[in-house]
């Protein structure tokens, strides 16, 4: 009993203290070389990689290189590419020479050969080597994971989400650039199976008892997106008709699960319609979509989505919106693939707006359900996620210092998009503003700021005060009202200025709109109670 209470106590101050660290978090110098557009980062675009690198399981080694086509934007000669310890660069080559390169921290600044013209596209080779930092505990602190599957085969999969790629291989490690294209060239034990990105252009099998798969993206890919899964495989496919025409699905699981991944993948083409549906074309046709198992929960790897939700309903089994709703679909299955559209399609340019991942990932989860199960069960389970915000830290992170905001960027973010979706009161406008976000955007890396200004402009309201509260503080509206004699008193507290949003409310068993402001405003009514409407999230309070 008493050890308990102390356990109590010690877990309470620790979580304070880790805010209070929070709320100060100061940051360092590799903290903006690795956030910022670096003046040796601005000057050059990037169009091409090709990544080679070789895997040896045994020794958890890898070594290859990175051959990197940028254009020239404006004539500078230093290069910053990033790569983590305890990986090191090797050796730089540009056009047979070999380059010199000053290291600080996890960045390079590669001295290049001169007449670097605006206009011109070059390509540079960067060679890496190392022990990769291993996986602690994947997706969420990633790096390499070198696992082995019931038979005792090795299960590898690469994970690196905010930690960045550079965990693993040598690139321009910020997440505003994107490659038009990239061939991965991954090279493993033989009698296992690589799959990466895009497609598979061929598989090699080499003399010393490897094999070289070649996959190429024949579309922008962010950093993160990039991965690398090793495992026993087997493979089946189907070919789904969708907006865009023939869609090739691929699916890559353990033989082991061959029969079970048949029937629970189901959910994969009905994700597919329902997303179509309310987002428009699958962004990545050229490259099929596949789902792949790896050796941890899941992730958002462009047309290569990985899947360890163990076969299960919900997330692992449980529903996160404890209304039951969450176990009519595999989490993984449906959020992870909701990211085509809202990470890999449409990109945050700084990580700090990453709610533009998970808060409209996280609301596609209720409108998969929507699709299928209509407008209050998708209700139901999108409010019902709300017991898991927060609303310690503001959704947006700190900008050019590589910070995310808080975790609430998932489920508050999919009630601000419930909230707005009340507003446009026009589910059809509103499924055109979702699409049109896609084509707008398409193959893009934007800012909060684009975001909010197409949302704007198409739903025809200024939404600025309504996204300065719900992105930018951690208050939550309160609709503070009084009833006496017949008149209903209301306003808005806990906002921040020029916040009025409308909202409706059942006044005698009538929905109507109510305008409130910062100040009181008055209405007449026949009745003492009013109800607030469930679909905005924003609290109330009868005084
Ligand atoms: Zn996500």
């Amino acid at each position: 009993m008493k050890n308990k209470l102390l356990i109590v106590f010690v877990l309470a101050f620790s979580t304070l203290q880790a805010q209070l660290l929070q709320n100060k978090k100061t940051f360092t110098k590799q903290d903006t070389l690795r956030g910022s557009i670096t003046a040796e980062r601005e000057w050059w675009d990037l169009t091409y990689y090709h990544l080679d690198v070789d895997i040896q399981p045994e020794e958890k080694y890898i070594s290859g290189k990175n051959l990197i086509t940028y254009k020239v934007l404006s004539p500078h000669t230093v290069m910053q590419i990033d790569l983590q310890k305890p990986l090191k660069i090797t050796k730089v080559m540009q056009y047979g020479k070999s380059l010199t390169f000053k290291r600080d921290g996890n960045a390079y600044f590669i001295n290049l050969i001169s007449n670097q013209n605006i206009g011109e596209v070059h390509t540079v080779e960067v060679f890496y080597e190392g022990e990769p930092k291993e996986a602690k505990n994947a997706p969420w602190d990633g790096g390499f994971s070198w696992k082995k599957d019931n038979n005792g085969k090795h299960f590898i999969a690469t994970s690196c989400q905010g930690l960045g790629a550079s965990v693993w291989w040598p690139n321009k490690d910020h997440m505003y650039d994107e490659v038009d294209s990239m061939l991965i060239s991954v090279t493993n034990p033989k009698g296992l199976m690589n799959v990466s990105n895009g497609r598979l252009r061929e598989l090699v099998e080499n003399d010393n008892n490897t094999v070289t798969s070649h996959w190429f993206v024949n579309n922008p890919i962010n950093n993160y997106g990039v991965n690398v899964n090793i495992g026993d495989y087997a493979n089946f496919s189907e070919v789904y008709t969708g907006e865009k025409g023939d869609l090739d699905m691929d699916y890559w699981v353990l033989k082991d699960h061959l029969e079970l991944a048949k029937e629970h993948f189901k959910d994969t083409p009905k994700m597919m319609e329902a997303f179509e549906h309310w987002f428009g074309p699958y962004p990545f046709y050229e490259d099929s979509f596949k789902l792949v198992e790896v050796p941890y929960l899941g992730m958002e790897h462009q047309s290569s989505v990985t899947y360890g939700n163990q076969y299960k309903q919900g997330y692992l089994g449980s529903d996160l919106s404890g209304t039951g709703w969450g176990l009519k679909f595999d989490f993984i299955i449906i959020h992870e693939a909701g990211h085509e559209w809202f990470a890999n399609n449409i990109t945050n340019k700084d990580i700090a707006d990453m709610w533009i991942h998970e808060g409209f990932t996280s609301y596609s989860e209720n409108l998969f359900l929507d699709y299928y199960y209509g407008k209050e069960a998708s209700a139901d389970y999108v409010i019902g996620t709300r017991k898991n915000i927060q609303n310690d830290k503001p959704l947006i992170g700190h900008y050019n210092v590589n910070n995310e905001g808080s975790s609430d960027m998932y489920y508050k973010g999919a009630n601000l998009l419930h909230t707005l979706r009340q507003l446009v009161e026009d589910d059809d406008q509103w499924r055109q503003i979702l699409r049109g976000l896609n084509s707008e955007f398409y193959h893009q890396t934007v800012t909060t700021k684009q975001i909010e200004d197409y949302l704007s402009k198409h739903t025809g309201i200024d939404l600025s005060a309504f996204f300065n509260q719900y992105l930018r503080t951690t208050k939550i509206p309160t609709l503070e009202y009084i009833i006496d004699n017949g008149e209903l008193k209301y306003r808005w507290t806990d906002i921040v200025s020029d916040f009025d949003m409308p909202i409706q409310v059942g006044i005698d068993g009538k929905t109507q709109w109510l305008f409130p402001k910062a100040e009181w405003q008055t209405k007449t009514i026949n009745a003492d109670e009013i109800t607030i409407d469930r679909d905005f999230y924003v609290y109330a309070t009868k005084l």
